[in-house]
C-alpha cells in the first residue's frame, strides 16, 4: 500500500470538502470519472447488471452502488456521514456593534469541541437557494480565502480562563467579519455570496451556510505517523468506503457506499441514517432488476452493513480515560466497537464476520469498548437498523481530538479501510440458517 499517496489524496479530498454538499459533490466527480451513472429519486429507474449508479438526497447524502453480472444474493453496505460539527450561520446574520465592527450570529450544529475554533482563519461553505423563471435551483459556495476569525478575550480581562471557561455561543462564538458603518452592514454576507457565486443577490432565495477552518490538513510526526484535518470524523470513512468501492469486484452482492447526513444532529431527517433513504434504494434496486418482494428479504437476509464511524483512540494525556483491556490506538488498525446496551451494533456474529473480512484482507483490527463507568456515544448503525433490519458491525478509524476543527487520526489507517472495504465490497455474505453463514 503507498500510503504517502493515499495520504495525499485523503487530505486534498478533505481540504474540497468544507461542507457535507461539497464532500458529496466530490465523491460524485469521482462516482462520474469511474463510469457510474446518475439516477435521481423522483424518476424511473432502469438498472443492467454489471453497472455502477450513484443517487443524492437533500445534494448532502448520497448511495453509490455497482451491481454484480450475476444474480445477486445480497447487499455489502458500507455506511458513513458526510456531517461534521460546525456552526451554522443565521438568518439575518450581520450584526453592527458600535458602527465599528461587522460579526455574524451563527448556531451550533452538533457537539463540537469548541475552544480550537478561536483564533484560527475561517471562512463559509454551504449552498445557496436561487430563483429561476421555473422555481428555484440550488448550488454551492465556497468563499475559499481567509475571511473571519472568533477572537478570544484577552486573558488580562479574564485571568480564569486557563481554569476552565463554559463557553457561551451566543456571546463567545460570533466571528468578526469586518467593519461596521454607512451602509455596509445590512445584507452584507448575501452580496458578499451573490459575487462569490456570480449571482444577483436578489435571486437568492435562502442559504445553507456554515464556517469551516481554514487549515489544510497535514502529515506530521516524527517519522510522518499522523495526519491531522478538519472533518476526520467521519470524511475519512466515507474517502475509504468509496476507495474500496472504485477498487471492489462485486461477483454476487450489490456494494453499496452510503454515506447519511445530520449524524452529529441524531440523524432524525430525511437524508439521515433514521430515514428511508437506505430502504428505498435497496427496495428500488430490487425491484429496478425485476425482482418480487420476496426475494428483497431473502436479500436482506444475506446482506450485512458495516457502519463506519470514527473511534476514539487511547489518548497519551489521559490513560484514564481508555478501558483497561480495549485501547485502539492510532495505526493500529481499524476499531471494532462493542456496546452492551447496543449504541453499536456488533454482536458475535458481526465482529466474527468482520474479523475473517479483515483477516483475508491482511488488514489489522483492535477492539473499542466504552469504561463501564463512562456512557459514550452513538453512531448510524443502531438508527439505520429500524429501516433496514439486517447484520451490522460497528466500526471507525482511531483518532485523537473528536469534533474539534482540527482532528489527528494515524497515516496508516486509511490505507487500512481502504483494503479492508474493497474485500468487504467483492465479498458475499450468504445466510445458511439462523447464525450460520457463508462467506465468499
Ligand atoms: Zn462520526
Amino acid at each position: 500500500m503507498n500510503f504517502d499517496e493515499i495520504n495525499r489524496e485523503l487530505l486534498s479530498f478533505l481540504d474540497a470538502s468544507p461542507t457535507a454538499f461539497h464532500a458529496s459533490a466530490n465523491m460524485q466527480d469521482r462516482l462520474e470519472r469511474a463510469g457510474y451513472t446518475k439516477l435521481f429519486e423522483g424518476e424511473s429507474w432502469r438498472l443492467q447488471a454489471g453497472q455502477g449508479y450513484y443517487v443524492t438526497r437533500n445534494e448532502s447524502a448520497l448511495i453509490a452502488f455497482f451491481i454484480p453480472k450475476r444474480d445477486f444474493v445480497g447487499f455489502q453496505v458500507m455506511a458513513s456521514h458526510s456531517d461534521s460539527p460546525a456552526f451554522r450561520v443565521k438568518t439575518n446574520a450581520e450584526i453592527e456593534v458600535e458602527k465599528r465592527y461587522l460579526k455574524l450570529n451563527v448556531e451550533k450544529y452538533g457537539g463540537m469541541l469548541c475552544a480550537p475554533w478561536l483564533d484560527r482563519p475561517l471562512s463559509v461553505a454551504g449552498r445557496i437557494v436561487l430563483r429561476t423563471p421555473e422555481g428555484v435551483r440550488s448550488q454551492l459556495v465556497n468563499v475559499d480565502r481567509d475571511l473571519m476569525m472568533i477572537p478570544n478575550l484577552a486573558i488580562h480581562m479574564n485571568r480564569q480562563v486557563n481554569d476552565g471557561y463554559a463557553y457561551n455561543a451566543q456571546k463567545d462564538l460570533l466571528p468578526l467579519l469586518g467593519e461596521g458603518g454607512a451602509e455596509t452592514a445590512k445584507d452584507a454576507l448575501s452580496r458578499l455570496i451573490a459575487g462569490e457565486a456570480g449571482v444577483a443577490a436578489e435571486d437568492i432565495l435562502d442559504m445553507d451556510l456554515f464556517l469551516y477552518n481554514r487549515m489544510k490538513g497535514t502529515v506530521y510526526g516524527m517519522n510522518g505517523e499522523f495526519i491531522a484535518a478538519p472533518h476526520l470524523d467521519d470524511l475519512q470513512c466515507a474517502f475509504s468506503s468509496l476507495n474500496g468501492l472504485l477498487a471492489a469486484t462485486p461477483k454476487d452482492s450489490v456494494a453499496v457506499h452510503c454515506v447519511l447526513d445530520n449524524e452529529e444532529v441524531g440523524s432524525q431527517t430525511k437524508q439521515g441514517a433514521a430515514s428511508t433513504f437506505l430502504r428505498d434504494v435497496l427496495e428500488r434496486i430490487n425491484a429496478g432488476l425485476g425482482r418480487d418482494g420476496e426475494a428483497y428479504r431473502k436479500a436482506v437476509a444475506s446482506s450485512f452493513m458495516v457502519s463506519a464511524d470514527n473511534a476514539h483512540s487511547f489518548h497519551p494525556n489521559y490513560a484514564e480515560k481508555a478501558d483497561p483491556t480495549n485501547r485502539p490506538y492510532m495505526n493500529g488498525g481499524i476499531v471494532i466497537k462493542y456496546s452492551a446496551n447496543q449504541k453499536y451494533t456488533t454482536d458475535a456474529v458481526s465482529g466474527a464476520i468482520f474479523r475473517e473480512i479483515c483477516t483475508r484482507a491482511g488488514v489489522p483490527y483492535q477492539t473499542f469498548h466504552n469504561r463501564s463507568d463512562m456512557e459514550g456515544g452513538s453512531t448510524l448503525g443502531n438508527i439505520s437498523t429500524r429501516q433496514v433490519s439486517l447484520n451490522c458491525v460497528d466500526i471507525g478509524l482511531a483518532q485523537l481530538a473528536m469534533h474539534s476543527c482540527y482532528e489527528t487520526a494515524g497515516s496508516r489507517d486509511t490505507g487500512y479501510l481502504i483494503q479492508a472495504a474493497r474485500e468487504f465490497f467483492s465479498s458475499s455474505i450468504q445466510a445458511m440458517g439462523d447464525g450460520n453463514y457463508r462467506l465468499y
